[in-house]
């Protein structure tokens, strides 16, 4: 239970050598110290250069939900991403489940595990209690976020009175909690409650000069916007890695969600095409059009210059696997890293040429499909569907 008595402070020591103590509150789980076997950072492991590629999943509300997510970890597994990341709930309504699924993702197995942490209706001591007990598991890396209103993501946002108003305060919070490595959203397509584009990127620089390591997108659908907000933050100085976030539509569920909160433009030829397939039931061309899709999208953005992908999973596997396929991404793709059991190795790493396996594909500047996208028709690639 995170509810617990005002803390009282006390002085804990950084280590030898270092004289700048700092507040502990007194009950509050022990904040992170050096581990026997260290986990690594997620800066540590875009540093040592290649490209980063991750997979996010949900914390699973029930034994069923475990089940399926347990089996999407197993089968991604051995792709070696650099990273998987679990998300927090709005409302911080999963925290427990959240912070106990990365835990075990980092004593299970070989990968290295990114904690979701939102400041929704949690108090600065609450948020420490969160991070304390990230450290108690063995987590070091936390993609700091704002979060929404619970119940409805495009309301007013109201801070907790104790709590923290921006994404930059979080970055600060954790950073200055212990070794993190700390990640941040970026939205190519602008956050919804952003005026402009000039106050967006301000804002986003703000989080990176806080202490943010990387940073991942929301989900969208044009490589220019991505490469728009690319070059908006660079124009600022900021070199922080942003990594695409991409979004395998296998439902039209899915896109009508995205749609409905007004956060994703959607093409509209890649939106005809799926309600096409949708309306004749056929599950099979309605997944090979949103994986197609998805994978030419991946493709551009990493022939022009992408540091990695980060997939939105939905705790499946198959289409990040098929994607995988569709690029020719062997398993550690990343060429820096993989999980923590491949840390360093290029082995089996992107094949083709220095932009990656799609580089240097155009599309048309206007936007629309990636190459390599054929709406109805055949998809690039040797696509054998995999059905597990
Ligand atoms: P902020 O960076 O605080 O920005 C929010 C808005 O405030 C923006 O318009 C920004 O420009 C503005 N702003 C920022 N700083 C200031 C300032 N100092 N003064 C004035 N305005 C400012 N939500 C969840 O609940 N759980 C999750 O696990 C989760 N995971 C996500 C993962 C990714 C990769 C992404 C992209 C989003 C995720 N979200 C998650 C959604 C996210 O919490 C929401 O999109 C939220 O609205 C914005 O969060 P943020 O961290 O970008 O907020």
């Amino acid at each position: 239970m995170l509810s617990h008595m005002p803390p009282r402070p006390r002085l804990v020591r950084r280590g030898p050598g270092d004289a700048a103590p700092r507040l502990r509150a007194a009950g509050a789980p022990r904040l992170p110290r050096q581990r026997a076997t260290r986990a690594p950072l997620i800066s540590e492991l875009l540093k040592a250069g290649g490209r980063s590629f991750s997979f996010e999943f949900m914390p699973p509300k029930t034994q069923l939900e475990e089940q399926q997510l347990w089996r999407a970890i197993r089968q991604l597994e051995p792709l070696k991403p650099t990273f998987v990341s679990v998300t927090y709930g709005a409302g911080g309504s999963t925290r427990d489940r959240t912070v106990r699924v990365t835990g075990k993702i980092a004593a299970q197995t070989s990968l290295t595990p990114v904690g979701h942490l939102t400041a929704v209706n949690h108090s600065v001591a609450e948020l420490r209690h969160v991070i304390g007990s990230y450290a108690d598991v063995g987590v070091r890396n936390v993609l700091a976020l704002r979060g929404d209103p619970p119940g409805n993501p495009n309301a007013e946002w109201v801070p907790h009175p104790r709590g923290l108003r921006h994404a930059d305060e979080l970055v600060r919070l954790v950073k200055s909690s212990g070794d993190f490595c700390v990640g941040v959203a970026a939205f190519p397509e602008l956050h919804p409650r952003s005026p402009d584009a000039e106050s967006d990127t301000r804002y986003f620089v703000a989080k990176c000069r806080a202490g943010a390591d990387f940073a991942i997108t929301q989900m969208f659908f044009y490589a220019e916007d991505y490469l728009r907000l690319r070059d908006r933050i660079s124009r600022q100085g900021c070199d922080v890695p942003v990594i695409p976030g991409i979004m395998p539509v296998t439902s039209l569920r899915v896109v009508e969600k995205a749609l409905e909160l007004g956060g994703c433009k959607v093409p509209p030829d890649l939106l005809d095409e799926l309600r096409k397939a949708d309306e004749k039931d056929d599950k099979a061309a309605l997944r090979e059009i949103g994986v197609g899709y998805a994978a030419a999208l991946a493709g551009r953005l990493l022939g022009e210059g992408a540091p990695g992908l980060h997939f939105y999973t939905l705790n499946r596997s198959r289409a990040t696997r098929e994607i995988y396929q569709l690029l020719g991404l062997g398993m550690g793709a990343s060429g820096a890293a993989g999980g923590r059991g491949d840390r360093g190795s290029s082995e089996g790493g992107m094949r083709g040429s220095p932009e990656g396996p799609m580089g240097g594909r155009a599309v048309p500047p206007s936007g629309g499909y990636p190459e390599g996208f054929a709406p109805g028709g055949e998809q690039s690639g040797s696509f054998a569907p995999i059905t597990a």
